[in-house]
């Protein structure tokens, strides 16, 4: 990556750790000291690498920059001063994994069938002690780059495997992967580990199996064996 690339990445993701929103193309220029044109040219690059996603309708606008996102997808996350729309269920998950001064945060959501109110505070330490609820995941790991915010929509929290099979059966889809919370805090842990620091690179295919296979994750979904 090009150290404008990187410059134009790492201020994205601490404006977003900071303020739990996007920064705007002239705040990023100011941040880094590119020009606005350059800037764009490096969103885009970025975009490209998977490292932030843009609104295709206006490509100024940081839609998602995982586990952040400036767009509501379901879930809120809120620290002790700060407010974030968590991406979905994972990245919600993952937010107080990158943020040194959150140890907790409190994760809220609604269940998708039956529109009950579910609420976690999510730590470093451990998996949530309380809660029957799960996660479900529609869309397969290898096709999750295919519409990236539709994948992150539908990672969501529901009250039992029941109300995921009433959701399914109501909008006439094939379900994708349940797992309870505390294998969806594990998946969530070290996934985005050093997404703020200096020469971050995403995982590679191998690297991400072993991960989804440490956590307990299985099964073609996850590019695993069943
Ligand atoms: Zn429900
Ligand atoms: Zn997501």
């Amino acid at each position: 990556m090009s150290s404008g690339t990187e410059r134009v990445r790492l201020a994205v993701y601490h404006g977003f750790a900071r303020t739990g929103r996007a920064p705007s193309v002239p705040e990023l220029a100011a941040l880094t000291g590119l020009a606005l044109d350059e800037v764009r040219q490096e969103l885009h690059a970025l975009h490209g690498s998977h490292d932030v996603v843009l609104n295709p309708q206006d490509n100024d606008q940081v839609v998602m920059a995982h586990p952040f996102a400036s767009v509501p997808l379901g879930f809120s996350v809120m620290g002790a001063t700060t407010l974030w729309w968590g991406g979905c269920a994972w990245d919600s998950f993952a937010i107080p994994h990158l943020l040194q001064d959150e140890p907790d945060v409190l994760v809220a959501t609604r269940c998708p069938a039956c529109d009950t109110p579910h609420a976690w505070v999510i730590g470093r330490d451990a998996p949530p002690q309380r809660g029957t609820q799960v996660a479900h995941f529609l869309t397969p790991m290898h096709r999750a780059w295919d519409d990236v915010v539709h994948t992150c929509a539908n990672q969501r929290l529901f009250c039992s495997t029941d109300c995921v099979d009433t959701w399914l059966r109501r909008t006439a889809q094939e379900r994708g992967y349940v797992m309870d919370l505390g294998t969806l805090w594990r998946l969530a842990r070290d996934w985005y580990t050093g997404r703020l620091e200096p020469g971050y690179t995403r995982r590679d295919p191998d690297s991400a199996f072993a991960y989804f296979a440490e956590v307990g994750l299985h099964g073609s979904f996850w590019g695993l064996p069943d």
